[in-house]
Formats: C-alpha cells, sequence, structure tokens
C-alpha cells in the first residue's frame, strides 16, 4: 500500500509509527514482517529514539552541521546536501509484526525523514506474512 507524507520543512524527522500500525492493522497482518520503502532521492527512514522528541531535533541539527546545505557541489539543482543525507540514512527498513503489533523496543518509533522539504511524499508499506 501507498501511504502519502505530508513533511512541513525542509529537513524534519516525522513519527510514522501509528501509521504504519494502521497498515498492519487494515491489511490483518498478525505475524510476518512489516517493509517500509521510501521512493524519493531526497526522504528517507529510519528507527530511533520517539520517547524524547528532542533526541530527533538532536539528530536534525547534527545531520545540517555534518552536511551543510551550502558547500562545492556539483549537482545544478541546489540540493546535493539532502540526497547525501538520504543516501546515509537509507530508504527502507524493515520491522518484525508479531500478533498484529509491530515489533519495536519500548522507546523506538520510527520516523520518515524529510531532508528536501516541505512536499507532499510517498511511502510503501509491504508485508510478507
Ligand atoms: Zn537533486
Amino acid at each position: 500500500m501507498i501511504l502519502t507524507i505530508e513533511t512541513k520543512s525542509r529537513t524534519e524527522l516525522q513519527d510514522i509509527t501509528s501509521l504504519i500500525q494502521n497498515a498492519i492493522q487494515r491489511k490483518g497482518v498478525l505475524d510476518g514482517i512489516c517493509f517500509v520503502y521510501v521512493p524519493h532521492t531526497t526522504a528517507a527512514v529510519t528507527i530511533n529514539e520517539s520517547a524524547d522528541p528532542d533526541v530527533k531535533d538532536d539528530i536534525i541539527e547534527v545531520i545540517n552541521k555534518l552536511i551543510p546545505w551550502q558547500a562545492n557541489y556539483r549537482h545544478l539543482e541546489g540540493n546535493s546536501a539532502a540526497h547525501i543525507k538520504t543516501s546515509i540514512i537509507g530508504t527502507s527498513e524493515l520491522i518484525a509484526v508479531e500478533n498484529g503489533k509491530l515489533v519495536l523496543g519500548t522507546w523506538q518509533g520510527i520516523f520518515f525523514c524529510e531532508f528536501d522539504g516541505p512536499r507532499t511524499r510517498k511511502l510503501h508499506v509491504s508485508f510478507v506474512s
């Protein structure tokens, strides 16, 4: 299934855990694997702490420092930083599903990572039962 994600900033980590959990319920998956895939070159997906929102803000701050928007990039579109961030973070995650629930640690959440927003994005969610 394809979900739509609306992002609001150039760089943003959006918690999509409940969105994915809802997709599992809608599909009626009880046990298997959930494959989350971002079909974009300037957006990614990652799993990290969702309990304290400061963690995602720290991730954004550090990744922006490591990969500045302005540098001697060749790519004429002007968004090389977003492409590089996407390759570093990655465009997919695999998460186990047990008893109809995502198997995540107590503090873990799934984040859609926007690196060249705001935009309307697609997110593919597939299941292997
Ligand atoms: Zn580009």
